[in-house]
């Protein structure tokens, strides 16, 4: 059975030990039925240790952990959940040097568990097309130019030039689901296949009159407000879902990561986006939606390839 909680402390007197972690990792992950990681098979053979299985198609033997985020982590579960309810719980986000403190390890082994719990949220924030009314505007991230003194400034670098900066693409359903991606190159051929990657055709969508934008008319229903004249709301177009999700990522992850390398940025970006999308759930319930979400494992040598 699946155990509801709504706070840290009801979490850790549900879950006293590794059985019961394990318990309720396998009520999540096999709600349906119990299942093979290798072959899929549903013929599954429990063994009285209450954590061992054995697949009766390709005779392996395995443990809930098996085909997850948490296979081949010694890190206890008890420790992994108290890490979930951190990062989902914490609107900013959490520093590993910090939850090398909270839970005990060290800050090596707390900055690659928070490495794969961001793998796991960012595969599952990419999942149904946006539709109803979408808003989309990028955002940049890095070097901002007009603080430095202004002989160390690149030339060209204001703007949307990503000489210096990252850019990232936003695109938010009113009153829904935020999808977030970085980008090399700020031009249409660059931002026009991501939108429509994700976005269901005919839906409407609002931006601002950057040119790349304006292509989308072929597909949507594009409107536009025209920021360069100080024109903000227009009726029902505007931006203003979109840039308030950018400043909620600007003061939270990259006001507590303050150099994001491009490499990590993405996984940042996918740790945010799963907390904006599950911002309806409570605190017990979002550690259990991720729970359902751990498949997939990253290995420490594709982690830092
Ligand atoms: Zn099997």
């Amino acid at each position: 059975m699946i155990q509801n909680f709504d706070s840290l402390y009801d979490m850790m007197e549900a879950f006293p030990d590794e059985q019961s972690c394990i318990d309720q990792l396998r009520s999540i992950r096999w709600k349906e039925s119990a299942y093979c990681p290798h072959c899929g098979s549903t013929k599954v053979y429990h063994f009285s240790d209450n954590k061992t299985h054995k697949c009766g198609d390709c005779r392996k033997r395995f443990s809930i952990k098996v085909g997850t985020i948490f296979e081949d982590s010694k890190i206890a579960l008890r420790k992994w959940f108290v890490a979930i309810y951190l990062i989902t719980s914490h609107k900013k986000g959490i520093a590993s040097t910090q939850l090398a403190k909270d839970i005990k390890v060290t800050q090596k082994t707390a900055w690659f568990m928070l490495q794969r719990l961001r793998h796991a949220s960012q595969t599952r924030s990419f999942n149904q097309p946006l539709s109803g009314c979408v808003e989309i505007d990028e955002t940049y991230v890095g070097g901002k130019e007009s603080n430095k003194h202004k002989n160390k400034k690149k030339k060209g670098t204001q703007g949307r030039s990503t000489k210096t900066k990252t850019a990232v693409i936003g695109m938010v359903e009113r009153g829904g689901k935020l999808q977030t991606k970085s980008v090399t190159n700020v031009d249409s051929s660059s931002i026009i296949p991501i939108i429509t990657d994700n976005v269901e055709f005919g839906t409407s969508i609002m931006t601002d009159e950057f040119r790349c934008y304006r292509q989308l008319s072929d597909r949507y229903n594009h409107r536009y407000i025209t920021h360069s004249v100080g024109e903000y709301v227009n009726g029902d177009i505007h931006t203003n879902t979109i840039e308030g999700a950018w400043s909620l990522f600007k003061r939270g992850v990259v006001g507590i990561h303050h150099h994001i390398s491009r490499k990590h940025l993405d996984k940042y970006l996918g740790d945010f986006t799963y907390r904006y999308n599950t911002r309806h759930l409570g605190e017990g319930e979002r550690v259990n939606d991720f729970l359902s979400g751990c498949g997939g494992r990253l290995t420490y040598r594709k982690l830092v390839s």
